[in-house]
């Protein structure tokens, strides 16, 4: 017999890599926060002496959800300005609110409070772009989340940096250097969007992430507004600038892509740029419906984000990944334009490409590391039983996921956070509540 720390025995496992398959009564096997074996259980329990031995019987394992496109801190603004357009949002909702009240307590806070949520429905891995990202890494450390964290640019003044050169500066010093080689953080560059950032801070921006090796991410063509505000600022669809300025290459992760123009999808594809599909936000927001299956016939990878918890409004990534697939044969008018299995793929192991993590997490492979998500399917709404995958697309709440292992760490225990004090991250999201209220009233 072999020791290993823990034993994972659900009914079903879908590992995603391979594709389609759906293993029946096999056992996970993890050591040091890696998966190490994946064999029929009644082998493993043969084989094995684990410390702990974890029996799901009713369950299906999944490889953890990688939520590519978040701004996690903004949970505390959940609601607080809905019914607008992004331009009407963000003008009058968000960014008064931002700049009264983002510091670093407001990001540590609003980052504790998104992450509960992700690691209670499933997701055990987020890209994040907001300001103070050494503070979202910190958190993520704090509470052993995966996360890559995005750090911002803009031109203009925030509480973090005063302009473009500081931002760069800043998340150099506090985040890519310090974070190189961690196992749990990785970084990219995560300038807002075209028309937030001149030419010659792209120039650098480009330099800068080439130097340190580190992949670069945009709001881009989220909606026609933003289109035709490049086009009478520079002439130039924000696409063409960014292509011009050599941002558009296989680092690249474009953020909602939802207007895009048939040669503009040739590049993309040619270019190996990932692109991150946020169906959620974009309908909430009125943007649009990207066009997805034209994205995955043309070769690009498309992975799944939520967007931030104030234009979604929930950070549950089973919704998201639905949502996804019912939009896709919605638009195309067929039903197998978008299978289940290809849903959870992009939730999982194509968002993991898309940050450059594909060999590292994403599937449930011997070698990755352990990040798992368990869902229940004996529920009253997922009964009977099928076809698991089928069953975890189409019918699983994200309170039907009831554990998470993250690096093989037990986060999410039959349903119980165990890194994460909720009744005090409860009370501190509403202390902010009433700040919040306070400003705009
Ligand atoms: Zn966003």
């Amino acid at each position: 017999m072999q020791h290993c720390d823990t034993l994972i025995a659900p009914r079903w496992c879908i590992p995603v890599e391979p594709s389609n398959v759906v293993l029946n009564d096999h056992g996970v096997v993890v050591n040091d926060g890696r998966i190490t074996d994946i064999l029929p259980l009644e082998e493993a329990r043969q084989k094995y002496q684990p410390s702990a031995f974890v029996e799901k019987s009713g369950h299906v394992l999944i490889p953890g959800f990688i939520n590519v496109h978040t701004h996690a801190a903004m949970s505390l603004m959940r609601g607080m300005a809905d019914d607008v357009s992004l331009d009407v949002w963000l003008r009058k909702g968000i960014w008064p609110a931002e700049e009264r009240w983002v510091s670093a307590e407001m990001v540590r806070d609003g980052t504790e409070l998104a992450i509960a949520e992700m690691i209670a429905s499933g997701t055990t891995c987020f890209s994040d772009q907001y300001f103070f990202p050494e503070i979202v890494a910190e958190t993520a450390v704090d509470v052993q989340m995966r996360a890559m964290v995005g750090t911002p640019i803009i031109e203009f003044p925030t509480a973090w940096a005063a302009n473009a050169a500081e931002y760069m500066n800043k998340a150099n010093d506090l985040v890519h250097d310090p974070y190189a080689d961690h196992p749990l953080i990785s970084t990219c560059f995560a300038p807002h969007s075209s028309n937030a950032m001149s030419d010659e801070s792209f120039i650098e921006l480009r330099v800068l992430a080439d130097q340190l090796d580190v992949r670069t991410q945009i709001h881009l063509h989220q909606t026609t507004a933003e289109i035709g505000e490049a086009l009478q600022r520079t002439g130039k669809r924000p696409f063409d600038r960014l292509h011009e300025l050599g941002i558009v290459n296989a680092s690249l992760l474009a953020v909602h892509a939802v207007h895009m123009s048939d040669s503009e999808i040739e590049v993309f594809a040619e270019s190996g740029v990932s692109i991150a599909h946020c169906p959620r936000s974009n309908l909430k927001l009125g943007s649009g419906i990207a066009p997805v299956t034209r994205y995955r016939a043309a070769g690009i990878n498309v992975a799944i984000g939520t967007d931030s918890a104030a234009s979604n409004n929930t950070l549950d990534m089973l919704s998201e990944m639905r949502m996804a697939a019912l939009l896709a044969r919605g638009t195309s008018a067929d039903a197998s334009a978008l299978s289940a299995n290809e849903a959870l793929r992009m939730a999982t192991l194509d968002g993991a490409a898309a940050l450059g993590l594909a060999h590292e997490t994403g599937s449930i492979e011997a070698g990755k590391w352990a990040d798992l998500a368990c869902i229940d399917l004996s529920h009253i709404n997922s009964q009977p039983v099928y076809d698991p995958l089928s069953q975890l697309v189409f019918t699983a709440r994200a309170d039907q996921v009831t554990d998470v292992w993250i690096a093989g760490k037990h986060q999410l225990d039959n349903g119980k956070l165990t890194h994460i004090d909720t009744e005090n991250l409860l009370a501190r999201s509403n202390e902010w509540r009433d700040r919040f209220v306070s400003s705009t009233h």
